[in-house]
């Protein structure tokens, strides 16, 4: 499995923006050990921190620091690493930097240390990507989920399925050894056939829940609309104020609808502000409402905001929460279940409870093991497609050689497609020694 690449060793800034209190810089590769030697004049005992001068190679001091040294494949990369935490100065990183590149060292390319331990089997493609998921999540719930993937979640579903696929290919392949080679009814092929019907519906469940994971991922997608002036951007400007507004999230991108990311209980939810919606617009603007009526119709929530200090009655979007906005202006009866004012403050928090109850509706249980990436999705589908090739198939050669399809696709999910394990399933199973 050592490609090329992995015999050049490594290093990347592996702690946050400059200057910093203290910074890490980590170095992976066949040369880690050297490195030490050079820089540090000694390799201190695998795992155990060691305090000292790290200098350049004419020996003169660049910072002290603590060193971490892991001895492949006792290691995150499973080859050797060290970890070097130093004083986080723009100038100290620099000179390491350059000392690590006249030792011959390069700098990695994005993901390169998560993709050598790939390589190096310490983690699945799953486990990899929810280490991805791990470093990029704002909120408790995508931590919760990055988490459970990072220790194996799905690693351990889709090689589950794989592994029954593998299986139900043996018993075939076993079956033609020994019978005819059709399908018969009550033959092996038959039963095969039964449970690969249910297992395909299976995948097609998990798949559907792909919606999920990216509510979780990406947000729960709320949009605002109403009435010119019924008071849309003010409670948005409102939301961004509060201390559940995320602001690392991107701006937004269009002029006319302009989108906010909050922490609701540990759920991230996106809300985007739309154009106003009114009868009679002009061209430009009637281009506005086009655009905000078809965001909103591919929203998970639309709030629509119903102006109470006027008459006018909105047209109302078929499934939106109906919010009465600008309640201190209220002036007689409504009947909307919820009002708002961001003028003092009213009734923002309930609305805001209320999103969170939907969104974590939409999420569903915390701890299924959902599809995370449209590439899950996509090998799922053509898996589930395959099952259903092996079942109209009648020639046990042609079911056999369809799940054989079928299970390579869900190997490249996880990255681990090995085709010679068939061979161990057969011989395990069967008494073939006779
Ligand atoms: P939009 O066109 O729907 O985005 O509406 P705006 O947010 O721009 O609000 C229109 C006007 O209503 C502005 O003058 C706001 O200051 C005012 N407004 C919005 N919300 C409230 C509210 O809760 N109370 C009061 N008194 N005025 C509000």
């Amino acid at each position: 499995m050592l490609s090329a690449a992995m015999t050049d060793t490594i290093f990347a800034l592996s702690s946050g923006a400059l200057p910093a209190g203290v910074a890490v810089i980590r170095v992976s590769g066949p040369d880690a050990r050297n490195t030490l030697l050079t820089m540090f004049g000694k390799v201190p005992e695998p795992r155990r921190a060691a305090y000292g001068t790290i200098s350049d190679v004419e020996g003169n001091p660049i910072d002290s620091g603590l060193i971490l040294f892991f001895q492949g494949p006792a290691s995150f990369t499973g080859e050797d690493v060290v970890e070097f935490h130093m004083h986080g100065g723009r100038a100290v990183i620099a000179a390491m930097f350059k000392q690590l590149g006249t030792l011959g060292l390069r700098s990695a390319e994005q993901g390169e240390f998560t993709k050598r331990a790939f390589l190096n089997g310490k983690l699945d493609l799953t486990e990899a990507e929810a280490l991805a998921d791990l470093i990029e999540a704002e909120t408790e719930a995508q931590r919760r989920f990055a988490v459970m993937n990072a220790s194996g979640g799905q690693k351990e579903l889709y090689e589950g399925w794989r592994g029954r696929l593998i299986e139900y290919r043996a018993l075939l392949e076993a079956d033609l050894d020994f019978s005819d080679q059709e399908d018969v009814p009550g033959s092996v092929a038959e039963k095969v056939g039964l449970e690969l019907e249910q297992f395909a519906n299976e995948i097609d469940v998990h798949v559907s829940s792909f919606r999920r994971a990216e509510i979780l991922r990406q947000g729960f997608d709320v949009v605002i609309i109403g009435r010119p002036n019924a008071g849309k951007s003010s409670l948005l400007n409102a939301l961004a104020r509060r201390d559940v507004a995320l602001v690392s999230d991107e701006p937004g991108t269009t002029r006319d609808l302009i989108e906010i990311a909050l922490d609701l209980g540990g759920v991230k939810v996106k809300v985007t502000d739309t154009a106003g919606i009114r009868d009679g617009a002009g061209k430009v603007e009637a281009m506005g409402i086009d655009r905000a009526l078809s965001r909103a119709s591919e929203a998970d929530l639309v709030v629509q905001l119903q102006d109470l200090s006027s008459d006018e009655e909105p047209d109302l979007f078929e499934g939106a929460l109906c919010v009465g906005s600008k309640l201190d202006l209220a002036t007689g009866d409504f009947r909307l279940p919820f009002a708002i004012s961001v003028e003092t403050g009213q009734g923002i928090s309930e609305l805001l409870r209320e999103i969170e109850l939907k969104a974590r509706d939409a999420l569903g249980q915390a701890g299924d093991i959902l599809p995370a990436r449209l590439r899950h999705i996509e090998l799922l589908t053509r898996a589930a497609a395959w099952m259903r090739d092996a079942i109209s198939h009648n020639q046990i050669e042609l079911k056999a050689e369809a799940l054989r399809q079928a299970s390579h696709e869900i190997g490249l999910i996880t990255g681990r497609v090995d085709v010679e394990e068939i061979l161990d399933v057969i011989f395990s199973r069967f008494c073939i020694g006779k």
